[in-house]
């Protein structure tokens, strides 16, 4: 969904310290390679060939749950959620699908005194299986248990009462510019991209710019290849802002 383009770029507040920290789910803390390859299984498709159209639906643009109407029109993921969990197969992720960065990551900046959070667009099953993965972090938030979804700004209205300070001294760090970055950025959160994951690769520069209608890479504090060195480039800024 192409939406218009703010009437300034939000750019980021370079002088706030940096209180919170919130991450994205998806690509960010967790590999979705076995998530998705087991779609891929429950459709009958050779797993390459999901990922191929998987890739191919994200550089036109459209919501990537298109995927599954390409290899079969109506299908409903709520459906089948619910008929992979009856039949014992059911969506699923663990500690061996998190990036090994993630938890020296969350830990080092728990360790700086800072609040970390994990929000993103999931399920309510995911959230329990997020709360067993016992990650050292603040506050836990879904898209399910907060009744509000990505892109939207209840969702990040909802992230900042959760933070508990103002918006500019929060921190999102996301890999999708147009359901994490952009929607945080204009509500004036500070935001970091990860360039992993489909979406980290695919939406960048020129597909970024036709997609987007923005340079929103751009309004990034920091553009990041992985997590390991996001810690000491937070402590960095905020010696220098505080
Ligand atoms: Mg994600």
């Amino acid at each position: 969904m192409r939406r218009p383009r703010p009437a300034r770029t939000p750019l980021t507040l370079a002088g706030m310290t940096i209180d919170a920290v919130f991450f994205d789910v998806g690509e960010v803390l967790v590999d979705e390679t076995r998530e998705y390859g087991t779609w891929a299984d429950w459709l009958g498709i050779p797993r390459h060939t999901f990922s191929a159209v998987f890739g191919a639906i994200v550089a036109q643009g459209q919501d990537y749950r298109e995927t599954f109407q390409v290899f079969q029109p109506g299908f409903d993921l709520a459906t089948e959620r619910k008929r992979r969990a009856e039949v014992g197969q059911p969506e699923s992720f663990g500690e061996i699908d998190l990036y090994p960065d993630v938890r020296p990551c969350l830990g080092e900046l728990r360790a700086q005194g800072l609040t970390v959070g994990v929000a993103g667009n999931q399920t309510a099953r995911a959230e329990d299986i997020l709360r067993e993965l016992e990650l050292p972090i603040d506050v836990l938030g879904t898209s399910d248990s907060w009744d509000a979804e990505k892109p939207s700004t209840a969702f990040f209205e909802r992230l900042i009462v959760e933070a508990g300070v103002p918006a500019e001294r929060i921190l999102y760090v996301g890999d999708r510019l147009d359901n994490d970055i952009r929607p945080a950025a204009e509500l004036g959160i500070s935001t970091a991209v990860v360039r992993r994951g489909p979406w980290g690769h695919i939406l960048r520069e020129a597909t970024a710019q036709r997609v987007l209608d923005a340079d929103v890479e751009q309004w990034c504090l920091f553009q990041l290849d992985g997590l390991a060195d996001l810690p000491s480039l937070v402590r960095r800024h905020n010696l220098q802002t505080g």
